[in-house]
């Protein structure tokens, strides 16, 4: 029998695919270069020269056989080894490849992840605005999402985070740099965080997990560092993929590192393995395993990404918007002048400008503007968006 929850994710599709959809038809209408499409997080700078390079090499290197051919379920070990190693040389975090699994992208981290380790009856603590994906991730693995308030900042709100934490408690979802707001967690919000769920797996007598969605983890600006999670919290997974950094999101790839330092490291990983064999994620794409072994950590044109940041921040605010402060990702999380964001992207929509308003992100009154696009799409946009917020009558 048709499963109608399925169905209805099916035919329902999210807000950013119909805004996408929308735009598409748009510019087939007036010319791609009268959309200011800001809807989708693309990556808009090509793949590293070294992507390329590795592609090249790897054809002539490798026979097509086992270049092609399935890898072991979890990936392939020398692969897996490059990724530990680097972990724990850039980031200062302990890795065991044997506790490394490869995965189809950021999203397949996350459902192998969340299914391993919640089940009915389980909450998922998310601190809001988060991706929307989330919520479909976390109620597929049967359980339920629990909005966590962020800060005025869009940081932690660790108050909020404490009273949203209980005995039902399996996981919480972090992500930073984050979509939809660029805003980048403090090393001191991550160690106070660490500190509370400690405290919490004390008082309620049950593991909490943190999984760490970092797709976004190297794009940083204004000379901004990261820290990992797992530097400060032992019951981390670490969740990446390639499709921001390497600009490589159609080649679905990335992987799960569980942290060696939680004392059940063995059994979550067998959980990994066995929920990733039952989600028919097994042998991620093997090509792009190899690619990523040997490009692991090169970094995109970050310049271009800051660049647009700095014109889309400059210019909205110049204009009369409020917008959050991004140091990350590629997104901008401006305020929708009256408060209302859907009413806001439908008014956009008129002036040919696509944004996606923050509601499904758990971000009511604000919209995300996804800036991995030309430079010259911001710079032609901005009597479209003066416009627009004239149009409030401001
Ligand atoms: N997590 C976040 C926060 C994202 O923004 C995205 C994609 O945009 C994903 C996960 C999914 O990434 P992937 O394409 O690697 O599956």
């Amino acid at each position: 029998m048709i499963q109608n929850n399925m169905m209805g994710l099916g035919k329902n599709r999210s807000t950013i695919r119909e805004l996408f959809e929308f735009g598409r038809k748009r510019k087939a209408e007036i010319g791609a270069e009268n959309v200011f499409d800001f809807s989708l997080g693309n990556p808009s700078v090509p793949a590293p020269k070294a992507v390329e390079e590795a592609i090249r090499e790897l054809l002539s290197e490798k026979d097509p056989v086992s270049l092609h051919g399935y890898t072991s379920a979890q990936g392939d070990a020398g692969v897996r080894r490059v990724i530990a190693e680097n972990l724990t040389a850039r980031y200062g975090v302990k890795c065991d490849p044997d506790l490394v699994y490869m995965t189809c992208g950021a999203a397949a981290s996350l459902t192998i992840s969340l299914n391993a380790l919640v089940g009915e009856g389980d909450e998922v603590a998310v601190p809001a605005p988060y991706f929307p994906e989330y919520r479909v991730f976390v109620e597929k693995a049967g359980a339920k999402l629990v909005e966590v308030p962020g800060d005025e900042g869009f940081g932690l709100d660790l108050a909020a985070m404490e009273r949203a934490v209980n005995e039902k408690t399996a996981a919480i979802i972090l992500n930073s740099p984050n979509n939809p707001t660029g805003v980048v967690l403090k090393e001191a919000e991550l160690r106070a965080l660490a500190e509370l769920l400690k405290k919490k797996e004390k008082e309620t007598g049950r593991p909490v997990y943190l999984i760490s969605d970092e797709p976004y983890r190297e794009l940083i600006y204004r000379g901004k560092k990261t820290a990992l999670p797992a530097a400060f919290y032992p019951r981390t997974l670490t969740c990446y993929s390639y499709s921001k950094a390497l600009s490589l999101p159609g080649e679905r790839i990335g992987y799960i590192a569980v942290s060696p330092e939680m004392p059940e490291a063995g059994d979550v990983y067998a959980a990994v393995c066995g929920a990733g064999r039952a989600l028919g994620f097994v042998c991620a794409p093997a090509l792009f395993q190899y690619v990523a072994g040997k490009c692991d950590g090169v970094l995109p044109d970050l310049a271009a990404y800051d660049e647009n940041r700095r014109l889309l921040t400059d210019g909205l605010r110049a204009i009369g918007y409020e917008t959050a402060s991004p140091d990350g990702a590629f997104y901008l999380f401006v305020k929708a002048p009256d408060g209302n964001a859907r009413a806001f992207s439908e008014k956009a929509k008129e002036f040919e400008i696509l944004l996606v308003p923050g509601d499904d992100f758990g971000g009511p009154g604000w919209a995300r503007l996804a800036y991995c696009v030309k430079k010259e799409t911001i710079e032609r946009s901005m009597p479209a968006f003066r416009a627009l917020f004239e149009s409030y009558g401001a």
